[in-house]
């Protein structure tokens, strides 16, 4: 079941149903706890963060980096070449489509369109699911009690912004190992958006009725589709903000964080029942979706991003993963679990 098929709402209405729809699942009896969304308009700095204060939950989120995923969606749906098994992609022409928000009506304006209806349905679908995909990682970080742990550290008002403000005005020295930490709650705030994202595409995967579904010429692009966004999600924030292996780093490399994502498809992909044999099929897609979404954006941004192949041949990024997924098990786990909403990532295992 989707809740997106909401065309009336305006854009940040429906960003919130979206988010709230999976804060209160998750808060169930705890009413006194209230989601808060602060959105900078007009700011530069590409920017997301996540805080708790006095029982509120407060997402911040600066408006341009969701209109970038709308613009990349919406471009690359008006490229024949792209999917072009899907509506008449012969008749699109290829075009830089820019969004721009209109406050006064909560709306997001295209400065072009795919010519093809049902491209124009997936692109705006494309646009939303990077949107909610930057969305649920900031409330991870509130649902599984980062926020309030941060604020149990004195830390309440940085929050978790993509750029660690703190450290930048350098306030961190209130205890050592924040890095380590830091990337270790960005690791656990990147699960949960993906295992929530995924969960919910194999609800659409398995609904025959869905309406994005029933858009693409073969339910299994769904998989596709979303390879595409996980992909154009953690380029884009490498083009901002790019993370280098580094000790002192608050996240780990964007690389990392997009790989991150298949051990978890592959698990859900498990619990829900899927044989390997199907597996097999499905995180090709995933794999194939992020190749084109790569190729695609180095042509559009003049990059010369790739995440798969660093995936596969740098060895650092095993030490780096492994390094984090260590100090998950051995220490972060413990001390959010006073603080948590959400069951924990492999919590059961303990
Ligand atoms: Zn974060």
């Amino acid at each position: 079941m989707n809740t997106y098929n909401d065309y009336h709402l305006g854009f940040k209405e429906h960003n919130q149903k979206m988010i709230e729809s999976t804060y209160k699942n998750e808060m169930k009896g705890n009413n006194k706890r209230t989601l808060v969304f602060s959105y900078d308009d007009d700011g530069d700095c590409v920017n997301a963060g996540s805080r708790t204060e006095d029982n509120k939950d407060i997402i911040e989120i600066n408006t341009k980096v969701l209109l970038e995923i709308y613009s990349m969606a919406y471009t690359l749906f008006s490229q024949p070449v792209f999917l072009p098994n899907i509506g008449n992609a012969n008749n699109e022409s290829p075009a830089l489509i820019r969004a721009t928000y209109n406050k006064s009506i909560d709306k997001i304006l295209l400065t072009g369109e795919p010519k093809d209806e049902k491209r124009g349905v997936l692109a705006r679908y494309l646009g939303f699911s990077g949107c909610q995909f930057i969305l649920l990682h900031e409330l991870g970080h509130i649902l599984n009690g980062h926020t309030e742990l941060m604020t149990s550290l004195g830390l309440a008002e940085n929050g978790f912004n993509m750029i660690a403000k703190a450290i930048l005005d350098q306030k961190i020295d209130c205890y050592t190992g924040y890095s380590l930490d830091r990337r270790t709650l960005e690791m656990d705030a990147d699960a949960f958006a993906y295992s929530t994202t995924f969960q919910e595409i194999l609800a659409m995967f398995s609904d025959k009725d869905d309406f994005y579904i029933n858009h693409l010429s073969n339910p299994i692009d769904i998989f596709f589709l979303y390879g595409v966004m996980h992909m154009l999600v953690f380029l884009y924030l490498e083009y901002e903000f790019p993370i280098a292996y580094d000790k002192k780093n608050t996240y780990l490399p964007n690389s990392c964080r997009y790989a991150l994502g298949f051990g978890i498809f592959e698990k859900i992909l498990q619990d829900n029942g899927f044989t390997q044999g199907y597996i097999n099929i499905i995180l090709p897609r995933i794999l194939g979706g992020g190749k084109i979404a790569s190729k695609f954006f180095n042509m559009i941004y003049h990059t010369d991003y790739n995440f798969l192949e660093m995936a596969v041949h740098d060895n650092n990024l095993k030490e780096y993963v492994d390094e984090v997924n260590t100090h998950w098990e051995k220490e972060m786990k413990r001390r959010l679990k006073k603080y948590r909403i959400t069951k924990l990532f492999n919590e059961e295992d303990n």
